[in-house]
C-alpha cells in the first residue's frame, strides 16, 4: 500500500499529474507552491490507485534514481 511520502514523491515526478482543483471547484487559483501535489489530489487517482496505471512505473523510476 502506498504511503503518503510515496504519493507525494510520485506525483511530483509524474508527467500526468493534474490537480483536482483544475476541475473547477474554486481551488484552481492556488499557485503551485500552495497545491498539495500528491497522487490523492490528482484527477487520475481513484479508489486508492492510479486509474491510468502509471504510479508503479514512476515509483520504480524514482527508486532507480
Ligand atoms: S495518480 Fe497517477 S497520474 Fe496522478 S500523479 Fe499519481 S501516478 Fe501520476
Amino acid at each position: 500500500m502506498a504511503n503518503s511520502h510515496q504519493l507525494r514523491s510520485v506525483a511530483q515526478s509524474c508527467p500526468e499529474y493534474t490537480y483536482i482543483g483544475n476541475l473547477g471547484n474554486g481551488l484552481s487559483a492556488l499557485s503551485n507552491e500552495n497545491k498539495d501535489v500528491r497522487c490523492d489530489t490528482c484527477i487520475h487517482w481513484e479508489n486508492g490507485k492510479c486509474k491510468i496505471d502509471i504510479y508503479d512505473d514512476i515509483l520504480t523510476s524514482l527508486d532507480q534514481a
